[in-house]
């Protein structure tokens, strides 16, 4: 499956906020967003006013990336959004927050969303006592998600869980990081989601 070979760094600078993509580099000084807070490339610190469809553009780009999601996908999480009850902004962004590698991340269980993408089609997780290599999968309220056996007992486990210790697990999720389980126990609010954006602006981009 096609995937972006360019240096996440260089995906928060381009989107000019820090999208989490590497784990503990990302809370240290060494993050490229706060070395050089200005966009890439020969013309990065030249400052361009957007247009209008430049700035729903930029939304749009900076969610996909940072949940990893490539442009099909995307879209067509928006026609899901769309077609259900309620403000499809919000839709949009509770829906991509019950994928598979997102709530590992969320749960602790990786030290970044890229890094569960990998752990997940690399099959260390089970979702309900089932080996789950998907990263796209849905969780529904009730799934228990678990580090499976084999995976457990490994020396990136234990890596992994230092550098997440500390980090605060959402409400709509439970995580029990003695038994490495962890559970769903409701839909994600609007208020849960975890990086800044004008979701609105992603519709519009949609609507044209
Ligand atoms: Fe790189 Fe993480 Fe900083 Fe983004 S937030 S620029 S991925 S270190």
């Amino acid at each position: 499956m096609a995937r972006y070979t360019e240096s996440v760094c260089r995906i928060c600078r381009r989107e000019g906020q820090k999208l989490f993509l590497k784990g503990d580099r990302c809370y240290s000084e060494k993050c490229a967003v706060s070395k050089r807070s200005y966009a890439p490339g020969q013309h990065g610190q030249s400052r361009r006013k957007l247009s209008e469809y430049g700035t729903q553009l930029r939304e749009k780009q900076k969610v996909r990336r940072a949940y990893g999601i490539l442009e099909g996908q995307f879209a067509h999480y928006f026609e899901l959004a769309n077609k259900k009850q309620g403000v499809t902004g919000e839709n949009l962004l509770t829906l991509i927050e019950r994928r598979l590698d997102n709530v590992v991340y969320r749960l602790g269980l990786a030290a970044s969303r890229p890094e569960a993408r990998q752990l997940v089609s690399h099959k260390h997780f089970l979702v309900n006592g089932r080996k789950v290599n998907i990263p796209s999968y849905l969780v529904k309220v009730g799934d228990v998600i678990t580090v499976c056996e084999t995976s457990r007992k490994s020396a990136k486990f234990d890596a992994i869980l230092g550098s997440t210790e500390g980090r605060t697990v959402p409400k709509w999720l439970d995580m029990n990081r003695d038994t490495l389980e962890g559970k769903v126990v409701a839909f994600a609010d609007r208020e849960d989601i975890d990086i800044p954006v004008e979701e609105h602006l992603i519709v519009e981009y949609y609507s044209k």
